[in-house]
């Protein structure tokens, strides 16, 4: 999966996934990338996130947009993340995915479990490059 969050310089956000599905590929598969909440979810008064992982699983739990809720809440990108994560893992503890999670305001985070560590690349004002971040997995 390619998963992707962005603002733009106006304020507005956008959150999508494209997916090769090659791992899961069978005829007429639909899968999670286009479905709101489970690949990608943005609320504009909150934020977004986007998940990789086996979207069969993921369109049960919708982990875009339980994560996007949990920031409503007050959490950070990371604890939304984890939080959105773990509500798949209680049910499945061999899953494999990861979650990438950004807030109106800039912050972000990211959450993986069933790898030791998921990198994903992050760009704003203040890095100025295109900069790969690592996080590690529950
Ligand atoms: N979520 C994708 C799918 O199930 C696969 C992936 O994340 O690589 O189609």
């Amino acid at each position: 999966t390619i998963g992707m969050i962005a603002i733009d310089t106006a304020g507005r956000i956008a959150a999508g996934t494209s997916t090769n599905g090659a791992k899961f590929k069978i005829p007429g598969r639909v899968g999670d990338s286009p479905v709101p909440g489970a690949g990608a979810y943005a609320d504009g008064t909150v934020g977004g996130a986007a998940c990789t992982g086996d979207g069969d699983v993921m369109m049960r739990f919708l982990p875009s947009l339980i994560a996007v809720e949990q920031l409503r809440q007050g959490s950070s990108p990371s604890v939304a993340g984890e939080y959105a994560i773990r509500r798949i893992v209680k049910y499945y503890p061999g899953f494999v995915g990861a979650i990438v999670v950004l807030k109106m305001d800039g912050e972000y985070g990211a959450a993986c479990h069933g790898i030791p560590n998921f990198k994903y690349s992050v760009c704003n004002k203040q890095l100025g490059q295109v900069t790969v971040e690592t996080v590690k997995c529950m």
